[in-house]
């Protein structure tokens, strides 16, 4: 297994502690990682997602897939819950705290069918059935548990709400190793608390990379060094003490870049069920193609604004090693998908791809105290942190006293209640008039190299939006050089983002995308590097 891959990314950039480092090249150089020619075997960090392992059809494809890379290269494999899981996960225990049994029971009854179903059909072998028949009877009356206290106490704690929506990972991955172990791959279920430490931020916890890097090196080097596949589940994590923690919805992704970055693994590959990160959400646009390389810092501002397929976080974790990111379909293996590097490919100053958040709200706070007081913006944004919403985008208009925010619509609710509360003397004494919420609207993206250099940009946009009789309500351009949001009314979105998709051309990449894999081979045997000789 190769820790240390000094050969193709600069030592020198890396965020890994001295003493780590030393530890980990210690540990390279007594690996039993190359084969008989002396050559290093790459180490991909593969990450399978919901609709990947949707059913047991799926995730004997998926199994394929990891036993056919197996052979090329060392893996760790993360997976996600099945699809649609957490989401009732979180439904059981949102009704727990509402004290309403019955829909608790059924739900967590009929997530009791669903895996067993799946393990009926997926692995032969009886005492094998049962073996992870136990396993799941455990999480499950785990979850009885947890949900019962919380409808004692009719509180949802961030705390249990976490272990609650923990068990689609937990169930997930023994069932992922099972059917591996069956196919002959000697692979072994690991929960990521073992792994990931994090801070104790419910919901979004942070990894703390260096007791990670630690944890990682103690548990997963053995194993891939004995060629055991090590089977992690995303989402999850621990503080130091063992609290479960999540990392936020769609958390998997950031599981898989933190193990990459703690690993020094040459690449991480995020199978998912789309043919990589495309010009636009295929839901909203049809013509949406496949990109073939992105720049980390377009694709973190696409996975910012709304890009669901790549978790906002997870390209964070990679940005100093520079550890290649690619996303590829679990359906077209065939296919390259797209690949993320530091740069992004040659000569691209053009706008790439449109991102957006189709759930948001606009806040306006208005009135006279707006124009003298130069606080206002501070006390504003003060405001907006202290209830953690996340403000997208923000604009102020001293002529008409105005400050507007573009928040997400899941945290509309509680801006509005902490503006309301910061201002409170001023709407009290008329100073401040009002602060008015609008929820239907929508933030379109439009994200590409150097964009700001781009003369035009923002002319053809509004003559595009013009020629539908679209009206942007806002739009900024500045706080980063590769991007460009505008606001919509909701109702205005899809053909907002046609005639954007149209008139910068996204279409035109579609046929590089698909021309990248290997002819005549499956994609899995495609090397986006090829092995090296060994440099120690
Ligand atoms: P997974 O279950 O594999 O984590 P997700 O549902 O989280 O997958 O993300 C994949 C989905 O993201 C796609 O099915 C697609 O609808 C959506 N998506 C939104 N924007 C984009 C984009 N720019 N490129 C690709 N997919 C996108
Ligand atoms: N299962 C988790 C979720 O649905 C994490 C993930 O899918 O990435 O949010
Ligand atoms: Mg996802």
């Amino acid at each position: 297994m190769n820790f240390d891959r000094g050969n193709t990314r600069s030592r020198a950039s890396s965020a890994r502690a001295p003493e780590a480092t030393a530890q980990i090249r210690a540990l390279h150089r007594h690996a039993p990682d190359q084969d008989l020619k002396g050559v290093k075997r790459t180490l991909r960090v593969m990450k399978f997602g919901g609709t990947s392992v949707a059913d047991a059809s799926c995730i004997r494809n998926v199994v394929e897939i990891i036993r056919a890379s197996s052979q090329a290269s060392d893996l760790v494999v993360v997976v996600s819950a099945m699809a649609g899981v957490t989401n009732k996960l979180i439904e059981a225990a949102v009704q727990s705290e509402a004290g309403n049994h019955s829909a608790v029971e059924k739900i967590l009854q009929e997530l009791q069918n669903q895996h067993a179903r799946t393990v009926e059909s997926l692995i032969e072998s009886s005492t094998e059935r049962d073996r992870l028949g136990r396993q799941m009877q455990e999480l499950f009356e785990q979850a009885h548990r947890l949900c019962e206290g919380t409808k004692l106490l009719r509180e949802l704690t961030p705390r249990a709400k976490d272990l609650i929506s923990s068990l689609g990972e937990r169930l997930a991955a023994p069932m992922v190793a099972a059917a591996l172990m069956q196919l002959g791959v000697a692979s072994e279920a690991l929960e990521a608390t073992e792994l990931i430490v994090t801070d104790s931020y419910h919901g979004g916890a942070e990894p703390w990379m260096d007791q990670t890097r630690e944890r990682c090196e103690m548990r997963l080097h053995p194993l891939v060094q004995r060629g055991v596949l090590p089977i992690v589940t995303g989402f999850i994590g621990a503080t130091e003490e063992g609290t479960l923690t999540t990392l936020g919805r769609g958390g998997s992704d950031y599981s898989a870049s933190i193990l990459g970055a703690a690993l020094g693994a040459d690449e991480v590959v995020i199978w998912t069920d789309v043919d990589g990160l495309l010009t636009a959400d295929p839901r909203l646009v049809p013509g949406a193609c496949s990109i073939p390389e992105i720049s980390y810092r377009e694709a973190a501002e696409l996975a910012y604004f709304g890009a669901k397929v790549l978790h906002p976080k997870t390209l964070r974790a990679l940005m100093e090693s520079g550890i290649p990111v690619w996303i590829r379909n679990t359906f077209t293996p065939e296919r390259a998908g797209t690949k993320i590097t530091r740069t992004g490919p040659d000569g691209g100053n053009a706008a790439r791809a449109l991102a957006v958040i189709s759930e948001a709200a606009m806040i306006t706070l208005g009135g006279p105290c707006l124009a003298e007081a130069p606080e206002v913006l501070g006390r504003t944004l003060a405001a907006t942190s202290a209830v953690r919403s996340d403000v997208l985008l923000v604009s102020q208009s001293s002529a008409q006293n105005e400050v507007c925010l573009v928040v997400p619509a899941s945290h509309a609710k509680r801006t509005v209640e902490g503006l309301r509360h910061e201002f409170a003397q001023e709407l009290a004494h008329q100073q401040a008039e009002h602060v008015k919420l609008d929820s239907e609207v929508a933030i379109v993206t439009v994200v590409g190299q150097d964009l700001r250099r781009v003369p035009g940009t923002v002319g053809r946009l509004f003559g595009a939006l013009g020629k539908k009789n679209i009206n942007v309500m806002a739009i900024a351009q500045g706080s980063s050089d590769c991007k460009l949001s505008y606001v919509v009314e909701k109702a205005e979105l899809r053909a907002a983002l046609v005639a954007t998709h149209h008139e910068f051309q996204f279409e035109a990449v579609s046929v590089q995308a698909v021309s990248m894999g290997h002819a005549g081979e499956p994609a899995w045997y495609y090397e986006p590097q090829q092995p090296r000789a060994d440099a120690d």
